[in-house]
């Protein structure tokens, strides 16, 4: 499961941090998805604790942002949020359409019980 390796990927990171800052403990965190990077929200919520389990961040509050698709148009340069199935300008309808947005995958932040 591609959401089970991302959630372990993260659990490392979130040890390399830990114990950069000497903390015993990952309190909480939230992390950001964006609705284009490919990841499913519900099997990364339900991945996680599968990875954090005997690891620093083993109770964790969990905490996900969802960032919508975003694109700017070619053509009229309008900035819409279209659903990820199909990327056209919400102004014109063109397909010319550069992402913006929708790709992040990332770590906003992170509270640590240090002693
Ligand atoms: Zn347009």
């Amino acid at each position: 499961m591609h959401e089970l390796s991302l959630a372990q990927g993260l659990v490392e990171q979130l040890e390399a941090t830990a114990a950069k800052e000497n903390a015993t403990r990952v309190v909480g965190l939230q992390v950001v998805i964006g609705s284009y990077c490919g990841v499913e929200r519900d099997a990364f919520e339900f991945a996680f604790p599968f990875a954090a389990e005997g690891t620093v961040c083993e109770g964790a509050e969990l905490r996900i942002e969802e960032l919508p698709v975003s694109v700017r148009c070619r053509r009229c340069n309008a900035i819409s949020h279209p659903a990820p199935i199909l990327l056209v300008c919400g102004a014109c309808g063109a397909n010319d359409v550069e992402l913006t947005g929708g790709r992040e995958f990332l770590i906003r932040s992170v509270e640590l019980e240090v002693p």
